[in-house]
């Protein structure tokens, strides 16, 4: 099947993402943006239209009809001081005053810290019968982006994994390019957790091709979750499907396995979409994802699982468990496609 890609000059370049190396253009966080890109299409999932044309044959587990996996990145669980009485405030004026009260204790007690809801979101989730991964941090104080100490969260590893759903590393904003911070952040997850890390996305979607890709690959990640743009959703290399990266520079494919990021809930705001205007755009994301039988990957933040955003995250659970499609997490669907990815 590669092959038949490299057969299209523009295609593979697109496939491989040639642009990507040695861009002219990074925006201030060093990411390479979709306005950068050539790629005039973004929502055509060219590549894999391609490969299905040419007989690319995809199965599920259970007759599933695609691939839907859900993901979450951990950014925030306390509550600054601040914050919580902006919540605290806010509530009083929707709800009670003892409602109020109560979020002031946020940051001292899980019960009513809305950011502390994991299990919240798993109880969501498995009432459409899907799972889903959590890319929690393993930041030390004083490092960029650092925001909770994850030994307090010991016991929400352990109710994660324990319920089957899965726990990933959520690379620091530096670690993207940095082979040993990647593989401490590993470590500190790892002996938290007791576990194995999988899968990985790098914060703010930091990302460089093929260097990302090779240290994952170096740190023995299973998978990563990071290719997708952070300013719009759809296909970054026009790939609807999981699939292994190729390295042009060493003229070999790179061993860890790419579910590409196709949405991200904050993607929504910088294209300015309400989340309550948004259903139909991604509808027909996922109807395109669907038609080629390929597996969407969906970034929704904790902290966005409330009011309308919480609707419509619920709206593509519910779409999924319609349409059949295997929710699940990175992990399992990155051993799915182990031996089937081109
Ligand atoms: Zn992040």
């Amino acid at each position: 099947m590669l092959n038949a890609i490299r057969s299209n000059a523009s295609l593979w370049d697109l496939y491989a993402k040639v642009e990507e190396y040695n861009p002219q253009h990074l925006d201030e966080h060093d990411r390479f943006l979709y306005k950068y890109s050539n790629q005039n299409n973004i929502l055509e999932p060219t590549v894999s239209e391609f490969l299905v044309q040419q007989g690319m044959n995809i199965d599920y587990p259970d007759n599933y009809e695609f691939g839907i996996c859900l993901t979450h990145d951990v950014d925030t669980v306390f509550l600054s001081k601040k914050r919580a009485l902006y919540e605290a405030a806010r509530r009083g004026i929707r709800f009670r005053i003892k409602q109020a009260t109560k979020m002031l204790m946020g940051g001292v007690s899980k019960h009513y810290n809305p950011r502390w809801n994991f299990n919240q979101i798993m109880d969501l989730e498995d009432s459409f019968g899907a799972k889903s991964t959590f890319f929690f941090m393993a930041l030390k104080p004083r490092e960029p982006a650092y925001n909770y100490r994850l030994d307090l969260l010991q016991h929400e590893l352990d109710t994660i994994i324990e319920k089957g759903w899965e726990v990933g590393l959520h690379g620091g904003y530096y670690a993207y390019n940095d082979l040993e911070r990647i593989t401490t952040q590993r470590d500190r997850l790892e002996a938290i957790s007791g576990k194995t890390a999988k899968g990985y996305r790098n914060h703010f979607l930091r990302f460089a091709v093929p260097t990302t890709w090779e240290l994952l690959t170096t740190a023995n990640f299973s998978y990563d979750a990071t290719f997708g743009y952070s300013e719009t959703f759809g296909f970054r290399n026009g790939m609807c499907h999981p699939f292994r990266p190729y390295n042009i520079t060493t003229d070999t494919p790179i061993k860890i396995i790419e579910i590409p990021l196709m949405l991200m809930d904050v993607s929504l705001i910088r294209m300015q979409i309400p989340p309550n205007q948004a259903w139909p755009k991604l509808r027909s994301l996922l109807d395109s994802v669907r038609k080629n039988k390929g597996t969407v990957s969906i970034l929704w933040h904790n902290n966005r699982m409330d009011g309308d955003w919480l609707k419509l995250y619920t709206k593509i659970l519910q779409y999924g468990k319609e349409k059949h499609a295997w929710m699940t997490t990175g992990e399992e669907l990155s051993q799915w496609w182990e031996k089937r990815v081109i």
